[in-house]
């Protein structure tokens, strides 16, 4: 990997304006520094998906641009659950499948939903999603985000790991022309900035993109262990063999607190989790690693996880409120992508952030490059951003699905109808003999009653997933 030439910085003036660019300094004071004279056509910050998938977009369309990165490789900081849904790939390596550092390829998801003593599952599989080209795989994020990266130093990008970026620089208009980091030899000049550094956008909130007000109401935190198992006990225990793998969403696993739990096979470990609402997290006083062992505790997953050897302990914030939370995207001479940009799809059985995140990534630096083209990179001529974003499935399945993540943390759906669904199912199958058995519309009502249900919201949630599921 490659860092640039420092910047020769002393003395010089804002080109043609003779104003340098602006950097919102300590409490937030605008600080006159110097144009960079090291300039890019584009600069990406972040290299985890989004900013690699922009960078490779630029370079390819013959760019210049810095991918810069504050760990000492992409991916060394990088957490997430376990599962890339790769087809977004399709358009930026072709037959990436060969290539990209899968552990398994995702054959069998199932959906479990929990109470401390029961467990309905969906289980699903098909051999189709074993084949090219494949559906979803579990890959390690230091591997996957490295060979990502990999991709667009090839395709000509600049990466500079082990720096972090500390703010934008800011022309006399506002419009964004740099980045000021902590090396050294510091500021990096460019015609367009995308923000890629993930939840908690530092640069898209020096930006003023978001409504920081409300952000912790829309954030869960997850937390996520890594369990090594020999991989023909991993095979036994999932039901799987060469490389197939099992992706188990959870609901009612965080003792109450709104949220969801998930457990993905890599070849020879586990990843086991949790996602949990910052507020009811807040509320509850519970530590987040006391509610995975709660987890790996029950009776459904107890069998899963015994014997397992914890090699990795991570956490990291998910940006959870979907569209209707979404921060603002594009300013002048600035672009923003992935968790930086809100992005992530949660929405109860679909966790897919990385792949809203490459989606995104590809399209800001598509939209960049189109806009360097034209030497326009002002907040109008970088609009093609939104427009790139809303006829794909970024912005359509977040629309689609806009009041899904609401419903999910909802506390009807969190503390009352996995018991009310639980109790139902063991209703059907319990044998009351010499009682007859009790017909669906009585368990339905009785196991309303019971757990604080009312039919008419159960039937609007039900409308609501429904409407969401299209
Ligand atoms: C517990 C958990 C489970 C998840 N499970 C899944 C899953 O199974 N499947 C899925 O698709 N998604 C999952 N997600 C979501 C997914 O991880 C994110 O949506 C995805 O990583 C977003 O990619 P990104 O490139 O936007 O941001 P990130 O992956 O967060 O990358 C941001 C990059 O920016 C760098 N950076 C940040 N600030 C700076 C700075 N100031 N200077 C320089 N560099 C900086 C970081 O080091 C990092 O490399 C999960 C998330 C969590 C936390």
């Amino acid at each position: 990997m490659t860092a640039p030439q420092a910047p020769q910085t002393e003395g010089a003036q804002g080109a043609g304006t003779g104003v340098g660019p602006q950097h919102a300094g300590p409490a937030g004071r605008a600080v006159r520094v110097p144009v960079p004279q090291q300039t890019f056509d584009a600069i990406v910050v972040g290299a985890g998906p989004a900013g690699s998938a922009a960078a490779l977009e630029l370079a390819r369309a013959g760019h210049s641009v810095a991918l810069v990165e504050r760990g000492p490789y992409p991916g060394s900081k990088n957490v997430y659950g376990g599962v890339v849904y790769g087809r977004i790939l399709d358009e930026l390596v072709p037959r990436w499948w060969e290539h990209a550092p899968v552990q398994r390829w995702v054959t069998r998801r199932q959906t479990m939903i929990m109470t401390p003593t029961q467990a309905m599952t969906v289980d699903f599989r098909s051999q189709a999603w074993g084949e090219a080209p494949y559906n979803g795989a579990t890959a390690h994020r230091a591997d996957f985000d490295a060979w990502l990266a990999a991709e667009a130093e090839k395709a000509g990008a600049v990466i500079v790991p082990s720096t972090v970026v500390t703010g934008l620089l800011t022309g006399p208009d506002g419009s964004a022309v740099g980045i000021r980091t902590d090396r050294p030899d510091g500021d990096l000049g460019a015609r367009v900035v995308i923000a890629c550094d993930g939840v908690n956008s530092f640069l898209a909130k020096q930006a003023g993109f978001y409504d920081a007000a409300h952000q912790v109401e829309h954030t869960t935190l997850g937390v996520k262990e890594t369990l090594r198992l020999p991989r023909e006990v991993i095979d036994e225990r999932f039901g799987v063999s060469g490389r197939e793998g099992v992706d188990i969403e959870m609901l009612g696993a965080t003792g109450g607190i709104p949220g969801g739990g998930f457990l993905y096979t890599n070849l020879e470990s586990i990843s086991i989790g949790v996602v949990l609402g910052l507020p009811g997290l807040g509320k509850a006083e519970r530590r987040p690693e006391d509610i995975v062992a709660e987890l790996k505790a029950h009776p459904a997953v107890a069998p899963l996880v015994r014997g397992a050897e914890l090699v990795e302990y991570s956490a990291h914030l998910i940006p959870e409120g979907g569209y209707k939370h979404l921060p603002q995207l594009i300013g002048d001479g600035l672009l923003v992508a992935g968790d930086a940009a809100a992005l992530c799809l949660a929405a109860g059985i679909w966790l897919e952030g990385v792949n809203f995140a490459i989606g995104s990534g590809m399209y800001a630096g598509r939209a960049a490059a189109a806009a360097l083209r034209r030497g326009d990179t002002s907040k109008a001529g970088l609009a093609g951003y939104r427009t790139l974003l809303e006829g794909s499935f970024v912005l359509a399945d977040h629309k689609k699905l806009r009041d899904i993540p609401g419903l999910v943390l909802s506390e009807r759906m969190q503390t009352r109808y996995p018991g009310m669904i639980c109790d139902i199912v063991q209703g059907l199958f319990d044998v009351t003999n010499p009682t007859p058995k009790p017909g669906l519309r009585t368990l339905l009502r009785r196991n309303a009653r019971k757990h604080g249900v009312k039919l008419r919201d159960l039937a609007r949630d039900g409308l609501t997933g429904l409407r969401g599921l299209g």
